[in-house]
């Protein structure tokens, strides 16, 4: 990968960092509201559900581009965590904070291996 395609991906997953970590304080917000007297309780509580769902989401989603990053700032981007082949330009451009290659990704769907960033980190380290 050249020097100007890793800037590029770094710009787009800075941002999404940024639009993430927003999206999580504000549902943060929402999760944490105490429910004003007039409003419905039981609607409130879907409401809340549905932030906790959506926080959930957004923070393993966030948790994966802060780990994009980090490989950028190591020069490991853009290979898989897995099997260490390059990542198509393609899927990195779909999902440029993905750790892995697409035939890894689906094997890991299927569940054939654990896609546990945290354990590959730690692998990692104790090689
Ligand atoms: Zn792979």
């Amino acid at each position: 990968m050249t020097k100007t395609e890793l800037e590029k991906f770094k710009a787009i997953l800075e941002a999404k960092k940024a639009e993430l970590s927003d999206a999580v304080r504000n549902r943060e917000d929402i999760a944490i509201e105490k429910p004003p007297d007039a409003i419905d309780e039981v609607q409130l509580a879907g409401e809340r559900e549905l932030a906790i769902r959506n926080l959930d989401r957004e923070s393993s989603l966030l948790r994966q581009v802060r780990a994009a990053l980090a490989r950028i700032a190591d020069g490991s981007y853009g290979v898989c965590m897995h099997c260490e082949e390059d990542i198509s330009p393609k899927r990195l451009n779909a999902v440029p904070q993905t750790p892995y290659c697409i035939r890894c990704q689906e094997a890991a769907d299927r569940h054939e291996f654990e896609a546990n960033d945290t354990l590959e980190d730690l692998l990692l380290n104790a090689a």
